[in-house]
C-alpha cells in the first residue's frame, strides 16, 4: 500500500485538528477517501493523539509544554489549576476532583545559560 504523493504529516494534522483551510478541505477529503496509505495514516495519528490525550487527563504524565499549548487545553475545555513561582520561591500546590491539571510556571533568571546536554 503506498501513495504516489502522500499528504504532509503538518498537513494531516492540521486536517485533524480542523485547521485546514476550507479551500483545500474537499480536494484533501478526496483525496483520503480514495487513498488507503494516506487513510491509514491519519488513522494512526488519530490514535496516537487520543492515546496521548488519554495518558495526559488521566495524569499519567508529567511535561514541559509551550503556552499555546495550555491555551490550546483551556480551548479545549479543560480546567486548569495554575500556579507561578517566582525564583527562589516555593508554592503549596493541590489537585481537586474539579481540576484537570495542573499548570506550574516556574520564572527563573536565564541569562547566560548554555544549554547543557546529559550525556
Ligand atoms: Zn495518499
Amino acid at each position: 500500500m503506498t501513495c504516489k504523493s502522500p499528504i504532509g504529516f503538518e498537513t494531516l494534522l492540521g486536517y485533524w485538528l480542523g485547521e485546514v483551510p476550507e479551500t483545500g478541505e474537499a480536494s484533501l477529503e478526496e483525496h483520503l477517501l480514495g487513498c488507503a496509505y494516506c487513510s491509514k495514516r491519519l488513522e494512526r495519528l488519530v490514535a496516537l493523539g487520543s492515546g496521548l490525550r488519554a495518558a495526559v487527563k488521566d495524569g499519567k504524565v508529567s511535561m514541559a509544554v509551550s503556552a499555546s499549548f495550555v491555551e490550546a487545553m483551556k480551548q479545549a475545555g479543560l480546567r486548569l489549576r495554575e500556579y507561578r513561582v517566582e525564583p527562589g520561591a516555593a508554592v503549596n500546590c493541590t489537585i481537586s476532583a474539579d481540576d484537570d491539571a495542573v499548570v506550574s510556571r516556574l520564572r527563573a533568571p536565564l541569562a547566560n545559560v548554555k544549554r547543557w546536554l546529559r550525556k
